[in-house]
């Protein structure tokens, strides 16, 4: 691991001064940060430590909306009544994300910026060719072992799996990153790789994200998110759905729904051809399976992966049915 100066920021407006500089990288809780530095894979000249800036850890969460500091901790942000209770989707996604030590140290800003598990990428002594390490090296994982790459969203220049749980339940909810003076919905915050796939969100030099909000609604109080894995814990999905469901007066019709995919895209994947399938449909296990096969639209499998398109539409559906027998 390369030697870096640490520079602690005083205030926000430092923070960003810091940043501004080549080769300076934010660190909140380190987890991503750090884990990357100690594989080679980034590289900073300086870390510029933002993890204990006042005012930027609140969490406030109502039936109106929640707005969640960057720097709140996922365990907190998880087991918050308000975002239990209000946006259940939210705080699921974060209790089954990492692990409890890693929960308790990393933030919410730090989640959304974390980077691919794609392995090629975390091992650049053995597989220099990495678009999105080395931009125009190639990509090592394509023709290599694909089991966990994405079927959704892919390039010819990388086909890595987004690997977050936090960002599908924002994506499924309709939520907003601030960054400051500037805001975006979280489904823009997350780029398709395309041919630059180093390029992950439209992020500007220096900038730094200050707070999530997302809108109540009764979708998001009806949410869940439903995460399969190859162990039920300290695992990225297989896939994943993040779903926000209201019914008609009589509870068996579908009013409105939100659905989004974790596990099998480049990036969270919101699945519209799903929600106006059903919207205004009975809730039955056969319409609600059938509408999933939606999810899956224009997926390419690319060797060992192809088994994600199968399960993902099965995922949708057991979280929808979920969700419907709860009403
Ligand atoms: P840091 O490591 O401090 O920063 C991460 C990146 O974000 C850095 O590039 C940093 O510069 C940037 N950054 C941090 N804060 C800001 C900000 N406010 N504005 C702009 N940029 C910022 N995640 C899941 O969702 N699901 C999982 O199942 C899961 N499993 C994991 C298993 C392991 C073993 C590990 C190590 C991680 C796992 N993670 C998982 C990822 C984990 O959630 C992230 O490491 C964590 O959320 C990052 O937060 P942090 O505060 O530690 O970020
Ligand atoms: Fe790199 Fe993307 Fe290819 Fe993985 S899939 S090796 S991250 S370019």
């Amino acid at each position: 691991m390369r030697d870096f100066t640490y520079r602690r920021a005083a205030s926000l407006q430092e923070a960003h001064d810091l940043a501004a500089h080549p080769g300076a990288m934010l660190l909140a809780g380190g987890t991503t940060l750090l884990d990357l530095a100690k594989c080679g894979v980034t590289e900073p000249e300086t870390v510029v430590d933002i993890g204990h800036l006042g005012g930027m850890d609140g969490i406030e969460a109502n039936e109106e909306g929640a707005t969640i500091g960057a720097l709140a901790r996922m365990s907190h942000v998880a087991d918050h009544a308000g975002i239990r209770g209000y946006f259940p989707a939210v705080s699921e996604s974060l209790w089954q994300a990492a692990s409890a030590q890693l929960r308790n140290m990393a933030t919410i800003g730090g989640n959304l910026m974390q980077r691919t598990r794609c392995p090629y990428f975390r091992d650049a002594a053995t597989y220099p060719a990495c678009n999105k390490r080395e931009p125009g090296s190639g990509c090592a994982a394509i023709g290599g072992v694909t089991r966990n790459h994405a079927v959704l969203g892919t390039s010819d220049s990388c086909i890595a799996t987004y690997p977050g749980d936090l960002a599908i339940a924002l994506v499924a909810l309709d939520a907003t990153v601030h960054l400051g003076a500037r805001e975006i919905a979280a489904e823009d915050f997350f780029l398709l790789p395309g041919d630059t796939p180093h390029r992950e969100h439209p992020m500007e030099t220096a900038e730094i994200i200050t707070a999530v909000t997302i809108p109540g609604s009764a979708i998001a109080r009806r949410s869940t998110y439903l995460k399969v894995r190859d162990r039920q814990s300290y695992e990225f999905a297989a896939a994943s759905a993040a779903i926000g469901l209201e019914l008609e007066p009589d509870g068996k019709t579908i009013r409105d729904l939100r659905v989004a995919l974790g596990g099998v895209a480049t990036r969270p994947w919101r699945a519209r051809a799903v929600e106006e399938a059903l919207k205004g449909q009975a809730l039955t296990p056969e319409t609600v399976r059938e509408a999933s096969l939606l999810a899956v639209e224009g997926a390419v499998a690319r060797g060992d992966n192809h088994y994600k398109i199968e399960l993902a539409p099965r995922v949708v559906a057991r979280a929808i049915l979920k969700l419907g027998e709860s009403a």
